[in-house]
């Protein structure tokens, strides 16, 4: 079992091909986009609902999809929830541009990586893989000023900050070790680092908080734990060695477009927000703006906690439920795709992938997106910044597109709601799938939580099997998200 020890019984599998290849674009709105509507011959008979097509819902859907019939309900009109993709032209050449999560790393992503590899998305040869490796660099500027107050490929100037970045990140590293405490709150931590002060308030609280809510004073209530462990795994040991962080060709919704492309019994429905969940005698039926859907055999609810409390409020007997997805506490965020560099340090030089401006209390990162597309030219390398913009005093001159998001604050007290509210999974054939079902917000969090309900509801299916095989091949079946 996955985040348990035991290893699997080595059998050949058949590992499944891709056949699609990712798209960018809308699915037709409320219609259906894999399999068929109405049961095929030789269909599976029992009948899943997965609510929310973002990685943890497609991932669910995926791994379910050899034994189940299943509807996937999604409120927008595209799938991939936080995983979503643009496409940006600069020139003669198209980018697919992540607006939500973009980066993973082999050691804050090892099943991600693994899945990726067990699909067909990365490979070894450059010209077929959709993976792209770029530098993991990093600035921290005065946001008023433009000017740098550190910057990782400058380092070697400032041997003793240098150090203490160093320091930091051995320290950040144990944070994320399955022993380490989760209820720390990461000011508890950081006020307990040997470390001066005026690096911790100018540099540390300033960049840990542009990674997520973009609040100086928020960022202190999280669980340090939950938050470092979704990057501080991606720091080498010494401050020589170069770090990397991976991204996509296709866009991590066209990873989860793929998926979906393989489906055979899996129903998509777009711009279908679920209202309510009802049950009798035993099935489950959906409730959307367009009616009443199923009855089910069992229900997979990963629309996030805010959305979904709400499916329970009148169900009896679940109010226990409500209450622990309205325990999960989110902070409103905007992010933006543009042109404009004067979210940029102001010296070229210091332009970075991760450049987070320090603005008081607030600080909030532009992501170069050219850094690791193009050439080792930096005039060459693509005009196209992706930037948090809720706390800025001016917007970018040209925005390419748009979009608001709720950053999750896995703050302890909505791990501990997460923790006591899996202890239900599975009861009355309901089952949970996200990353606010884990102990940190990623990608890779999502797939394990799609991974487990799949454990429960297809264990012996061809994918999860032969997949479970690989993991057990890379030594890593005993992998686990879920809160202690
Ligand atoms: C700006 C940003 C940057 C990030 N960067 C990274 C990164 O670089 N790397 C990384 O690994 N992770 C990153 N993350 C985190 C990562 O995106 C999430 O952990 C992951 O996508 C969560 O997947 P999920 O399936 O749990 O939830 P979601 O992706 O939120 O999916 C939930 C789905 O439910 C749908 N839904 C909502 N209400 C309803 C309803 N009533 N009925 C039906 N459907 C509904 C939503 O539209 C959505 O599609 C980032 C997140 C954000 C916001």
């Amino acid at each position: 079992m996955l985040g348990s020890m035991h290893p699997l019984r080595r059998r050949s599998v058949l590992r499944n091909g891709v056949l699609g290849i990712a798209s960018l674009g809308l699915l037709k709105p409320g219609t259906l986009h894999a399999g068929q509507q109405g049961r095929k011959k030789g269909a599976p008979r029992k009948r899943l609902a997965v609510i929310g097509a973002g990685a943890s819902g497609i991932a669910s859907a995926y791994f379910c999809d050899s034994a189940w019939q299943v509807d996937l309900f999604e409120s927008r009109d595209k799938i991939g929830g936080h995983a979503d993709t643009v496409s940006v032209t600069e020139g003669d050449r198209s980018y697919a541009v992540d607006i939500g999560a973009e980066f993973f790393h082999p050691n804050t992503h090892p099943l991600y990586w693994s899945f990726l590899a067990e699909i067909g998305a990365r490979t070894d040869d450059p010209a077929t893989s959709k993976v792209i490796e770029g530098p993991a660099s990093l600035t921290i500027f005065d946001a008023g000023t433009g000017k740098a107050r550190f910057g990782s490929d400058h380092a070697l100037d400032d041997l003793p900050a240098a150090l203490r970045f160093l320091t930091f990140t051995g320290e950040a590293r144990k944070m994320t070790e399955p022993d380490a405490p989760w209820e720390t709150p990461m000011g508890e931590w950081l006020d307990g680092l040997d470390i001066d002060d005026d690096y911790k308030r100018d540099i540390l609280t300033p960049w840990l908080s542009s990674l997520t809510c973009g609040d100086t004073e928020l960022v202190r209530t999280q669980s340090a734990r939950a938050h470092l462990s979704s990057f501080a795994k991606t720091f080498p040991e010494t401050i020589f060695e170069p770090v990397h962080t991976y991204n996509s060709t296709v866009g991590l919704e066209g990873y989860l477009r793929m998926l979906l492309d393989t489906c055979e019994n899996t129903n998509v429905l777009t711009r279908a927000a679920v209202e309510r969940l009802e049950e009798r005698s035993g099935t489950w039926h959906v409730r959307t703006a367009s009616g009443r859907h199923g009855p089910y055999d069992a229900v997979v609810v990963s629309a996030p906690p805010p959305v979904s409390k709400n499916f329970f409020t009148d169900l009896p007997g679940l109010g226990h439920i409500a209450e622990y997805l309205g325990a999960h506490e989110y902070h409103p965020t905007r992010l933006v795709i543009h042109r404009d560099p004067h979210y940029m340090p102001a010296d070229k030089g210091y332009w970075s992938v991760q450049n987070a401006a320090a603005d008081g209390r607030h600080c909030e990162t532009s992501i170069w997106i050219g850094a690791y597309h193009g050439t080792q030219d930096l005039a060459s390398r693509p005009s196209i910044f992706k930037s948090w913009a809720a706390h800025r005093a001016t917007d970018p001159a040209e925005v390419l597109a748009e979009r608001r998001f709720r950053h999750p604050l896995s703050t302890p007290r909505s791990l501990r709601a997460a923790r006591d509210m899996m202890a239900h999974q599975g009861e009355r054939n309901l089952y949970f799938a996200g990353s606010f079902t884990t102990i940190t917000d990623l990608q890779e969090s999502a797939l394990y939580s799609g991974l487990k309900v799949a454990e429960s509801l297809n264990p012996d299916g061809a994918r999860l099997t032969s997949f479970k095989q690989r993991l057990a091949d890379d030594d890593l079946l005993d992998t686990s998200y879920d809160i202690p």
